[in-house]
């Protein structure tokens, strides 16, 4: 696997590659790998020929209150995965290849950004959203992978690649969990054993909420309330649990067809978040 962290390097090496034909498959993450990533790189290899990878912890997405500095940072252990997997071609920039000290552009993608994570986490998807557009337009991929896990990020940068034409069609990895229910996460680690035990709680909670609107529940109110009393009957603190449209993520109405439950809820010093989807 080769390692460049300029974008001139990334630029040479990815001419190489497009000059001898090949498809090229991107996987944007923060490193701290582990299963959810690389089930990321196992969808791009089965249908690119070149896979890259690149680890950046964008500072843009964090919130004055939120940590980066103790954001997990492995990469010793993230290229013997990564060369392990068989990833082509890895892109490990600065802070200072990504952004100018005159930064004075930011991609915003409105309503869709604005409830559940957004609301939490003010200016966070707009970080996303333009470290993305970067990456994208200085790897320009055909195929470009994100986990389901993170299901509204998802939903931001689909509708940001729709709305900017950019050229790259954007793929949607299911979420990788533990044998227990719990999805992977770097923030995982943040947990303490006693945590641990209780984490798989999260995803329980939201399968259970499927089947009751499965058997006909429409008071979506009520499956929230009843999912906060059941997780903060324990050591969770809710952030949200909400029945939403897959199309728009707004609230659903009883009416709606296509669901998906975007769930966010702390435990101890880790903000987990999931999701299940249902069509009733
Ligand atoms: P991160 O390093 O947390 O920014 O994540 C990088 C990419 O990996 C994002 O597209 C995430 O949605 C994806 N990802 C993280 N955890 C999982 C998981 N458990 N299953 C599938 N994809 C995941």
């Amino acid at each position: 696997m080769l390692q460049v962290s300029t974008r001139p390097a990334l630029r040479e090496a990815l001419n190489a590659a497009r000059a001898a034909g090949k498809r090229i498959g991107f996987v944007p993450t923060m490193g701290n790998l582990h299963g959810g990533h690389i089930s990321l790189v196992s969808a791009a290899q089965e249908s690119c020929d070149f896979v890259v990878c690149s680890i950046f912890v964008n500072p843009t997405q964090f919130g004055m209150n939120e940590d980066i500095d103790n954001y997990p940072r492995t990469l010793d252990a993230d290229k013997a995965l990564l060369d392990e997997s068989g990833v082509d071609l890895l892109f490990t920039p600065s802070v200072h290849d990504m952004y100018s000290d005159l930064e004075l552009t930011w991609v915003e993608v409105n309503g869709i950004t604005e409830r559940h994570c957004g609301a939490s986490r003010p200016n966070h998807f707009r970080g996303v959203a333009t470290v993305v557009c970067k990456f994208l337009n200085l790897v320009q991929p055909d195929r470009a992978y994100f986990g389901r896990k993170d299901y509204q990020q998802l939903a931001v940068i689909q509708r940001m690649v729709e709305d900017l034409f950019i050229p790259c069609e954007i793929i949607g990895v299911p979420t990788a969990r533990a044998p227990d229910g719990l999805a992977l996460s770097s923030r995982n680690g943040y947990l303490t054993p006693e945590e641990r035990v209780v984490a798989p709680q999260l995803h329980a909670c939201l399968q259970e909420a499927k089947a009751r609107i499965a058997a006909g529940v429409t008071d979506y109110s009520a499956l929230t309330a009843w999912a906060k009393s059941q997780l903060e009957a324990g050591p969770w603190r809710l952030d949200y649990f909400t029945v939403c449209r897959q199309a728009d993520l707004a609230p659903a109405d009883p009416e709606d067809r296509n669901l998906v439950i975007l769930a966010a809820a702390w435990l101890g010093r880790a903000r987990l978040i999931d999701n299940i989807t249902l069509s009733r």
